[in-house]
């Protein structure tokens, strides 16, 4: 029988209680913070292949102490009310947790993408939008969608013009959406945000040897055997720069139809060249295919990446999962049940409000580009560039004039003479804050007995700011 009985909602309820209980909040402000403000359940018909078809769609509003609220948008046939409450939640902790001025929102549509063509897909998105924007549920100042699971930069691209057509006196509008291609006002960096951060929340995580202790590891993220689940936008990402630049092992990839496991490390761009081409993991010839792919989950590992959908280790297969840290990528991959058995067994868990959070940051500085109307870097660059130039030239002279002739090693000159442009602005305002909301989970975690994990400690951090916006407030 099933234990696994506890549902996605119910398992964030659970955690944040928890964390709720060990802080000594104003009466009747942890119900206030804890309980989904609205969701607003829509239900249109768009006439395609011959006939109306009627489409389901959700907007959840879980916490308005901050506006904009934000969240993204999610195309699956799984997503339900429950579902988008628990992500809308999720969303307002991510987002008080990692600084970024947002309430917590998250919407979805029940539909499998992959049954519609491109022309419908975006007949069905444009009316979605025209639905929310009815409501308020898309604003540049109220509510900012962004990608999911099942939507990506296309969607975004045409949910800002769909907006901007109701709205064309809004001088705001493309800041309705983040996640956009760059040529529709997106910002560089914003498709690899989320597993970008991954690997900028690993490579914190490997500079505190007394976190790593609880986790019993030792060394470097190079030569870590680290197992993927799903190599979507999320999965791919984290999987390939861990692979590429941090020199992981990728040993294994699990996916809807099956799991690639390979000892010796898996070639990540080959893989998803492979999936792309044939729609699944079957057939790829770098490593050995299983068709019970959630199995995978239970192999041997150092880092597990649950990189997909939500409550995919819970009671029944807890005690079976065998790796030393799981970094949640996903959004509630593991649910309150398995939580406490994985703690007991020394498992650490890098929580997903943390995790995942790169996707909101780079959204964040996305929407601000968009109200300040200019791209991260334009006005100082070249100023930057002169300055160091500068700097060179002086040291080139003082070289030269006082017969040391120092010359300046390879590469040096060119590389600090380049300002930096908007990929690398928006690298490093992702890796400062992965780096600096670690550090005040890490303080809280340590320094308070009681919490006993980094996911408490995460709440504790978020919760916290939140009660003193609204303690400001006045509430
Ligand atoms: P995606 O649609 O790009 O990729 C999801 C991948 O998981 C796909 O390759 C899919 O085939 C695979 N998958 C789905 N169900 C699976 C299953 N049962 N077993 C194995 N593989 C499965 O989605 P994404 O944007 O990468 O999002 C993945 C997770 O990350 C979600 O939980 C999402 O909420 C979270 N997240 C995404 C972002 C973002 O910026 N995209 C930001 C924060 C959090």
């Amino acid at each position: 029988m099933s234990v696994n009985t506890t549902s996605f909602r119910d398992s964030v309820d659970r955690m944040f209680t928890h964390a709720a209980g060990l802080m000594s909040l104003a009466p009747g402000l942890e119900e206030k913070i804890r309980v989904c403000n609205s969701t607003y359940t829509v239900r249109f018909g768009v006439r395609l292949r011959g006939q109306i078809h009627t489409f389901t769609g959700y907007r959840s509003v879980h916490s308005e102490h901050m506006e904009p609220v934000k969240g993204g948008i999610r195309y699956s046939l799984d997503v339900n009310q429950d579902e988008v409450e628990a992500l809308a939640a999720l969303m307002t902790y991510k987002c008080a947790l990692v600084e970024v001025p947002f309430g917590g929102s998250k919407g979805g549509l029940c539909i499998d993408p992959r049954a519609w063509n491109e022309d419908e897909l975006e007949r069905i998105t444009r009316r979605f939008t025209y639905e929310l924007s009815r409501r308020n549920l898309i604003s540049p100042s109220q509510n900012v969608p962004a990608p999911d699971m099942g939507t990506g930069e296309r969607e975004m691209a045409w949910m800002a013009d769909a907006y901007k057509r109701l709205h064309p006196d809004d001088i705001n509008a493309k800041a309705c959406v983040t996640g956009k291609p760059r040529t529709a006002g997106g910002i560089d960096g914003r498709v690899e945000a989320t597993g970008r951060g991954v690997q900028y929340a690993l490579r914190e995580f490997f500079r505190h040897d007394d976190v790593m202790k609880q986790a019993g590891l030792t060394g470097v993220l190079a030569g870590k055997r680290v197992i993927v689940q799903g190599l979507g936008n999320v999965g791919y990402h984290a999987a390939q720069f861990l692979s590429v630049e941090d020199k992981c092992l990728i040993t294994g990839v699990i996916e809807r139809d099956g799991a690639i496991t390979n000892p010796q490390g898996i070639n990540i761009d080959a893989l998803r060249g492979h999936i792309r081409a044939t729609g699944g993991v079957k057939g790829f010839i770098g490593g050995d295919y299983h068709e019970n792919g959630l199995a995978m989950l239970e192999q041997e590992c150092d880092i597990l990446i649950p990189a997909a959908v939500e409550s995919v280790i819970h009671a029944d297969n807890a005690e079976r999962i065998n790796c030393k840290l799981i970094i949640e990528a996903a959004n509630g991959p593991v649910t309150a049940d398995a939580d406490a058995i994985l703690r007991r067994k020394g498992i650490v868990i890098i929580p997903d409000m943390y995790a995942n959070a790169g996707g909101v940051t780079v959204s964040y500085f996305e929407w601000v580009k968009n109200l300040s109307q200019i791209s991260l870097g334009r006005l100082e660059r070249r100023h930057e560039e002169a300055r160091a130039r500068m700097i060179v030239e002086e040291l080139e002279r003082l070289s030269a004039d006082t017969g040391l002739n120092w010359t300046l090693s390879k590469g040096f000159k060119e590389a600090f003479l380049t300002g930096a442009d908007e990929l690398e602005l928006v690298r490093s305002g992702l890796d400062d804050t992965m780096r600096e909301s670690f550090k005040k989970m890490k303080e809280v975690w340590i320094s308070n007995p009681k919490v006993e994990d980094m996911r408490t400690a995460a709440y504790v951090v978020a919760i916290r700011r939140i009660s003193n916006v609204y303690n400001s407030l006045g509430l």
